[in-house]
């Protein structure tokens, strides 16, 4: 079974993230999307609702598994059985620091492959703190959220 683990913040999961998952998941027979616990980041969202929301985006798909993790990477990929990494590539203002995080990876662990893959060009200008930013200020990202996503953020800003 070829698993590969798909680690971010996903602060919250956007159709940019599933576009990549999706792909991964025809790419392999399994993949573990992750949320990574990052101390120095202050999430809009708590891991738990991190998760939630992204199992809830992609119910009907049996090779898929959603957990969080607190520490390095390519330890939680070893713990899932995983033989690779994957990362979204959205531009080139992305290579630089994707390209630093596979090659220290590879240091540390020279058994897992990053391999990157390319969303559709309607999600490359997507990320997670503009959709933050837009909600906040009440404006409509429905063409770029989950439903549910969409629901959560509603939530979380008429507070
Ligand atoms: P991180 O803090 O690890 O960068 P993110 O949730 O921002 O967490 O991103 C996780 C991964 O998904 C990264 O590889 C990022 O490049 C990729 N990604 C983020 N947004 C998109 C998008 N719109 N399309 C494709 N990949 C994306």
């Amino acid at each position: 079974m070829r698993k590969v683990l798909y680690p971010g913040t996903f602060d919250p999961v956007t159709n940019g993230h599933i576009d990549i998952i999706k792909r991964a998941m025809e790419l392999f027979d399994g993949v573990v999307v992750t949320v990574a616990i990052n101390p120095s980041k202050t999430p809009l969202f708590t891991v738990e609702e991190r998760v939630q929301m992204i199992r809830d985006s992609l119910t009907g798909f049996n090779n898929i598994t959603v957990d969080s993790f607190d520490g390095l990477v390519v330890e939680h990929a070893h713990q899932v059985g995983a033989i690779g990494i994957i990362r979204g590539l959205r531009a080139v203002s992305d290579f630089e620091y994707e390209f630093q995080m596979a090659l220290m990876n590879r240091k540390l662990a020279g058994d897992l492959t990053t391999v990157f893959l390319m969303p559709h060009e309607k999600y490359t200008y997507l990320n997670s703190s503009i959709i933050r930013n837009l909600a906040e200020l009440k404006s409509d990202v429905s063409e770029f959220v989950p439903q549910v996503v969409l629901q959560k953020l509603k939530e979380k800003f008429s507070q």
